[in-house]
């Protein structure tokens, strides 16, 4: 990028609640698990006139729950309104969505800026609204499902405080983590459930203004928010460095081209004609009742990484991986309090090997059979030497599979590590005495050569010796031969 323009970032984040009925009516919410089209649909989700909306008492729990979490203050009193447009997937012509007194407002969050630097975005709102049905384009016609229509969606809307697509990304990771922490959301963006909406325009560096901005809908992955903003980023300095100007619009992106694309054009608040809701009363919170959602927060990422760190005494990075997810901060903590090993220990087996199993399985840590003690015990056998890192790998694969104790692993495979001076000694000088050639090389300079002896140790020994041990006696007796 041009250091002459930096970007200015704001999002919007869309995350349908986790709640068993549809936002103002009784209709299941699980539109995933309807088993065909049009069946969890009412007069009131289809929009049929008369039809009385009810708000859904769960989601204004978990709504105020989200809004708790990310330091907003919660509007006692907050009314909802009527989002004025028109499309097949709504079926009312309206959406029922807040707009002058959103449910919580005012918060912020601490992300990574891509410096190392923290910085502080703040989040202007958290509003309470409805999904929208879902179109299946065809190739002459289009296919609506109203069993989405009316689910409850939440929106988070940050003020434009990101000055790099990395910051833009930490705080949608952090948001999507909170979301998932909180068990309001699943977090599934191949499911469509969480969706980005980036808002951007670039300025020269120094400058304060704000520019005309862009809106790029519906990224459904964190690689489309990042692919997406780099490119309208890129496409806007052109514009300016062209002399030209940016026009106000909505855009689209197309994943596979990987460009955005015009949609429509300048669309302000009063293109909507907001006005109250008529058939809902605001919604009365009282201080009892925000204090009892309060209580139900649980420790977040944020405040888990900072104990994590004190605790354990691990990295910030360390940290902030293990507690990405809570299934995988509960599996760390776990795992840590049967093991005998120190913290960094267990973080680096899970960062590791584990984590390589469970991309390489395409598996979550979540569908992980493994049981921490049994981790536990590997991971010790480890730190205490009994068997060598490789065997410690061997055992590893077969524990994932058969889910047999690491010790019984060890016994029945003969992996248990030799730290006999004398039997590795023997190896060595034999290894030594057996490639003349390898010995006169390494001696002439050629260092690489360590690796080679050190893997033929390995191999005579079929892993078995411990190699600080085999090392030392290595070197040692390479010097010995210098004479
Ligand atoms: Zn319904």
């Amino acid at each position: 990028m041009t250091q002459k323009y930096e970007p200015v970032i704001g999002l919007e984040i869309h995350g349908e609640l986790l709640t068993n009925s549809k936002m103002f009516c009784g209709c299941s919410a699980d539109y995933g698990s309807a088993p065909e089209p049009n069946i969890n649909i009412c007069p009131t989700c289809t929009g049929l006139p008369g039809a009385m909306p009810v708000v859904n008492k769960k989601a204004t729990e978990l709504a105020a729950l989200v809004g708790l979490a990310l330091n907003c203050s919660i509007n006692k009193h907050n009314t909802f309104a009527r989002k004025n447009y028109y499309y097949p997937d709504l079926p009312k012509g309206y959406q029922i969505s807040q707009y002058e007194l959103p449910i919580a407002e005012k918060g912020w969050m601490d992300v990574n800026a891509g410096d190392e630097n923290q910085l502080k975005v703040r989040v202007r709102r958290v509003h309470i609204e409805e999904d929208t049905a879902k179109l299946s384009h065809e190739k002459n016609y289009a296919l609506v499902d109203f069993n989405r229509a009316g689910v409850p969606l939440l929106e988070i809307v940050s003020e434009p405080d990101m000055r790099t697509v990395e910051a833009a990304l930490d705080y949608a990771t952090k948001v999507r983590a909170i979301l998932r922490y909180l068990g309001v959301n699943s977090g599934d963006m191949e499911k469509g459930v969480l969706r980005f909406e980036a808002n951007i325009s670039v300025r020269p560096v120094g400058s304060d203004e704000l520019r005309t901005r862009t809106e790029i809908k519906n990224l459904n992955s964190f690689r489309a928010l990042t692919r997406a903003s780099q490119y309208e980023i890129e496409r806007q300095i052109k514009i300016y460095e062209d002399g030209g100007s940016v026009l106000q619009e909505t855009l689209g992106w197309d994943d596979v081209r990987g460009v955005t694309i015009s949609q429509r054009g300048k669309e302000d608040a009063h293109d909507y004609r907001y006005f109250p809701e008529p058939d809902l009363p605001p919604l009365q919170l009282s201080d009892a009742w925000i204090d009892s959602i309060r209580n139900q927060l649980p420790e977040l990422p944020e405040a888990k990484t900072a104990r994590f760190i004190s605790d354990f005494d691990l990295k910030r990075s360390e940290a902030q991986f293990l507690t990405s997810e809570k299934s995988l901060a509960d599996y760390f903590e776990s795992v840590l309090s049967k093991s005998k090993s120190p913290a960094k220990a267990v973080h680096s087996w899970i960062a590791g090997e584990l984590m390589r199993y469970l991309n390489e399985s395409n598996l979550s840590i979540d569908d992980l059979t493994l049981s921490p003690e049994s981790f536990a015990k590997l991971i010790d056998m480890t730190t205490e030497k009994v068997i060598s890192g490789n065997s410690a790998k061997v055992v590893f694969n077969e524990m994932v599979k058969s889910g047999s104790d690491p010790e019984q692993i060890v016994k029945e495979k003969n992996l248990a590590q030799v730290s006999d001076e004398g039997f590795i000694l023997e190896t060595v000088t034999k290894i030594l005495n057996d490639n003349p050639k390898e010995v006169e090389s390494y001696l002439a300079g050629k260092d690489t050569l360590l690796q080679w002896f050190m893997g033929q140790i390995a191999r005579t020994t079929k892993g078995k010796a411990d190699p600080n041990i085999a090392k030392e006696l290595l070197l040692k007796g390479l010097e010995e031969r210098k004479k």
